[in-house]
């Protein structure tokens, strides 16, 4: 296995996660997904997960002389020229996060 990082995690969960909505019975199952038990369907549980989590890291031009950029995670780094994108910077490189400008 290659070294796994959360955001892998998250990925894979978004992939396994169904997009119909759970629709529950008195009981509180979830008869969309089959999940016959009380506690709240996996379905719903990773959707939440899922929307808390912001899974990009913007970059931001703080100093246009030194081509310094600041992270959305508190970094800070300085290009040689160019933007990140540019540069073909496809995740940040201090939360590896997706990277966004
Ligand atoms: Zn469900
Ligand atoms: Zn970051």
């Amino acid at each position: 296995m290659e070294d796994i990082n959360i955001n892998h995690i998250y990925a894979v969960l978004e992939q396994l996660i169904d997009d119909n909505e759970c629709s529950f019975d008195h009981h509180g199952y979830c008869q969309e997904h089959g999940w016959m038990d009380k506690s709240t369907c996996p379905h719903a549980l990773a959707k939440e997960i899922l929307k808390g989590e912001n899974l990009t890291c913007k970059w931001t031009l703080t100093d246009d002389d030194q081509n310094l950029w600041e992270t959305e995670c508190d970094g800070l780094f300085i290009l040689e020229s160019d933007s990140p994108k540019e540069n073909k910077m496809e995740f940040c490189c201090y939360c590896g996060k997706k990277l966004v400008i």
